[in-house]
């Protein structure tokens, strides 16, 4: 028998009684395929149980957890619109019970802000585990056989709070253990996505967007045919549409495209999803919860022979560039070394670098890491920060070989200042830094010049 179906619904899909609805219908016309149902928590109800985490930890744990009602408001209006009693009332002293955990965990964070680190992942996991719970009671209000699982015991980590690494041995085993049970009994598990649990029973969280990777850590772990990421858009495009709203769908991506499109901003993909489904070689669809029957985008190891070598563009902003100008060393053995070194310790990822006789360039995503870097750093040369930059990454198969796209993309934005260029070691990227203010124009006119018509030519009319 071929493996289950990993079917991950993002906020947006379960945003409210109409969305839950939708995935249902879309979960109850799969259950041939032994769906396993990883849910999002309800869209922005993360932002706000992060924000009130902050506001507790601020001196305002009343204020913080008032902040939280309208949002468990609307898991009771679906629990209304879906679930038939006696499970609506059951699950309704549920949601009862969440709100005054809430407020407790807030208080704690607020006298004690030492607790603040674990007890935010505590708090923040009441997104997926509520979402997750009322899935599964629609699911079996339309007569499917669900069983809520909590992903806490699935989805094993280390201690690292608001950013787990999953212990992949560990989560296969134990997510087996649950889910493998109840689909051996013709039942679809339902869990929340984002969340898991260290060694000691801690609630830990996979970073921001981390339902994505759970789905593929489950989907691994059930040695799945396939992990479906159902969001708000028709699969993968050719740009953010948020900058490019008429961009392109694409119809496939090879799993290193995808790859390099998900760490460099595409934010459709969490950057780490693709990672367990390619070490299984298991498929990893990106489809539409409003339009269901669309294909959607398709990611696998193979791909087919595109037409354009450019198959998408990613940006992400908040980009700091670090400089480090050291005339004499650079050359010198071990200092590029020393200065990665530095990075590593701090645990801060470094997205793009390059190097010239005298200097080298590394830009960061997270300046939080800084004022620790830079004491560090100024050991090996004089050091230059920038804040206000961005990472625009051009991805395609194609480009290991087809000569000219650096052409054509740095002729398109031949205005721009491009502060630094790289083509990625995987040679299928081609990577470089703008000032933030100019992103938006300059993946607009890449946009337009990989993947619309040129403009009639002048002089007819
Ligand atoms: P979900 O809640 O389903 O996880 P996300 O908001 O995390 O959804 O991801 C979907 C969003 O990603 C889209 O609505 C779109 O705004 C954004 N996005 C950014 N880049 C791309 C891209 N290249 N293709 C598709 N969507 C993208
Ligand atoms: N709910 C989490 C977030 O908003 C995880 C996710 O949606 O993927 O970041
Ligand atoms: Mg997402």
């Amino acid at each position: 028998m071929s493996g289950p179906v990993v079917m991950k619904f993002g906020g947006t899909s379960v945003e409210d009684a109409a969305a839950f609805e939708r995935v249902a219908a879309i979960v109850a016309a799969r259950v041939e395929m032994r769906p396993v149902v990883v849910v999002s928590a309800m869209a922005r109800f993360t932002d706000a149980l992060v924000a009130a985490v902050r506001q507790a930890a601020h001196g305002e744990p009343a204020e913080a957890a008032a902040t939280l009602d309208e949002h468990l408001q609307r898991h009771v209006a679906v629990l209304r619109a879906l679930v038939p009693a006696p499970e609506r009332r059951e699950l309704g002293d549920g949601l009862e019970e969440a709100r005054r955990t809430l407020a407790d965990l807030l208080r704690i964070i607020a006298a004690h802000p030492g607790t603040r680190l674990p007890l935010h992942d505590e708090v923040v996991s009441f997104g997926e585990r509520l979402s997750s719970q009322l899935m599964a009671a629609v699911l079996r209000a339309r007569g499917l056989r669900a069983r809520w699982l909590d992903a806490r015991r699935c989805i094993r980590t280390d201690a690292q709070h608001t950013r787990a690494e999953p212990l992949p041995d560990a989560t296969r085993a134990a997510t087996r253990a649950e889910a493998g049970a109840a689909l051996a009994e013709g039942e679809t598990p339902v869990l929340g996505g984002f969340i898991g649990s260290a060694e000691d029973g801690a609630t830990t969280t996979l970073g921001r967007g981390g339902s994505d990777y759970s789905a593929a850590l489950v989907g691994a772990a059930l040695d799945a045919a396939e992990i479906q990421i159902w969001t708000d858009v028709t699969g993968f495009l050719a740009a953010d549409p948020r900058v490019v709203p008429h961009a392109r769908q694409i119809p496939r991506l090879s799993y290193a495209e995808a790859a390099e499109l998900a760490f460099f901003g595409a934010k459709v993909l969490h950057p780490r999803t693709i990672q367990p489904a390619v070490a299984q070689g298991i498929p990893v669809r990106v489809c539409n919860s409003r339009q269901p029957e669309a294909p959607g985008t398709w990611i696998a190891a193979d791909t087919e022979p595109a037409a354009r070598a450019v198959k998408a563009i990613a940006h992400k902003s908040g980009i700091t560039l670090v400089q480090v100008t050291a005339a004499r060393m650079l050359g010198a053995y071990g200092f590029l070394r020393a200065f990665f070194e530095v990075f590593e310790r701090h645990r801060a990822s470094v997205d793009v670098v390059a190097t010239s006789e005298v200097s080298i360039s590394a830009t960061l995503d997270d300046a939080a890491a800084l004022p620790a870097l830079l004491p560090e750093l100024e050991k090996l040369g004089t050091v230059g920060v920038e804040e206000g930059n961005a990472i625009v990454c051009v991805v395609g198969e194609g480009l290991a070989t087809s000569a000219g796209v650096a052409g054509e993309a740095f002729g398109a934005i031949r205005d721009v200042n491009v502060r630094m260029i790289s083509q990625g070691a995987s040679r299928i990227n081609l990577t470089f830094v703008v000032g933030e203010d100019r992103v938006r124009e300059v993946v607009k006119k890449l946009h337009a010049a990989f993947f619309e018509l040129p403009p009639p030519a002048p002089g007819g009319d």
